[in-house]
């Protein structure tokens, strides 16, 4: 973990030492995720958490929060947040500023722990910022954490007083929106999730995109027609060459059963449900260059080898049986920047 997140720091560093691209007078078309949390239960401190940003702008969208600021302090280790400029006399760690200015907004794909713990319990020392999601994520979050018995009310509904410190912002699915004092705009769609909704959301800045998925099982598994619908609705971003990256889950390896997913995917799912979205966009080879970074790994407790490196080996192997083999696939590890151009 520690070499791959280095690797990309040095490969970050060098690309942000050049003069002629720091800070570029005009926008850049291009995005910076890092990742602050990476696996899908039951590893607290490394949950499902990445920061989203336009490349060359320091203010960036938090997909998901399920570690906040056990992640920021291993990112700041791993160098991944040395390209954040904190103001002198800020009178803050870096960790600190990133989660109080540079994270202007969180996006939440469903009220799971493993996607909100650290949200509620970074609340305290927060700064006040926007949280976008659908309906029924947000009455998750009103009622059953923000609720005062819970934890303290620090949105802007739910249980009275509300401290109004995060402003519920509902999305509708489709429906594209501003986020305020950033240059991204976001767009929702649904995910099922064994049972439950559960969100995509398409960030968009500067002519680029990234999509993030949040926990979601293959249509064909859950029943409906989900992922197939986003495909569909993502497509035009593809052809265009404007999607950058997808961020999607492979909590399970290739022998999981079907019946046994609850609502997650393997890697074989997932290069399925990239074929699916191939189709729609002229074939596998459209989706040369894109970058598909995987998250929610599920950690283990059984001795043997780590789950991401059976998860690599297998897409590796799925992707090219898929006709995939101009996809970047990238396992999510914690501390990990990534810049897409
Ligand atoms: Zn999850
Ligand atoms: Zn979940």
């Amino acid at each position: 973990m520690k070499s791959s997140a280095s690797c990309f720091f040095l490969i970050s560093f060098i690309f942000l030492s050049s003069p002629l691209l720091v800070r570029a007078a005009t926008p850049r078309s291009g995005f910076v995720v890092t990742v602050l949390g990476a696996r899908g239960g039951i590893l607290d401190g490394n949950l499902s958490a990445y920061m989203i940003r336009p490349a060359g702008d320091d203010r960036a969208v938090l997909c998901d929060a399920g570690t906040a600021t056990a992640g920021l302090v291993a990112a700041e280790r791993a160098g991944a947040l040395d390209d954040i400029a904190v103001p002198p006399g800020s009178g803050l760690t870096r960790a600190g500023y990133v989660l109080t200015h540079t994270i202007r907004a969180y996006l939440i794909s469903h009220a799971h722990l493993d996607h909100v713990a650290g949200l509620v319990v970074a609340s305290p020392d927060d700064s006040a910022k926007p949280l976008y999601a659908l309906p029924a994520t947000l009455r998750d979050l009103s009622q059953h954490l923000f609720n005062w018995r819970i934890w303290p009310n620090f949105g802007d509904a739910g249980p009275p007083p509300a401290l109004g410190k995060y402003h519920y912002r509902a999305l509708t699915p489709g429906r594209m929106e501003q986020v305020p004092d950033t240059a991204m705009t976001v767009t929702a769609w649904l995910l099922n999730h064994g049972g439950i909704e559960s969100t995509a959301f398409l960030v968009a800045a500067n002519g680029a995109s990234v999509l993030y998925l949040g926990d979601t099982g293959p249509d064909a598994v859950e029943g409906g027609h989900r992922l197939d619908d986003l495909w569909r609705a993502v497509a035009p971003e593809v052809t265009a060459h404007r999607l950058k990256a997808i961020i999607i889950e492979a909590s399970y390896d290739d022998t999981r059963a079907d019946r046994m997913l609850f609502g997650h995917m393997t890697p074989a799912w997932v290069t399925r449900a990239l074929r699916d979205l191939a189709r729609r966009t002229g074939g596998p080879r459209s989706l040369r260059g894109l970058t598909v970074l995987i998250g929610h790994v599920k950690y283990s407790l059984a001795a043997g080898p780590a789950p991401q490196d059976t998860i690599r080996q297998e897409l590796a192997r799925d992707a090219a049986r898929d006709g995939l083999g101009d996809v970047r696939f990238v396992i999510a590890e914690q501390g990990l920047r990534l810049t897409l151009d």
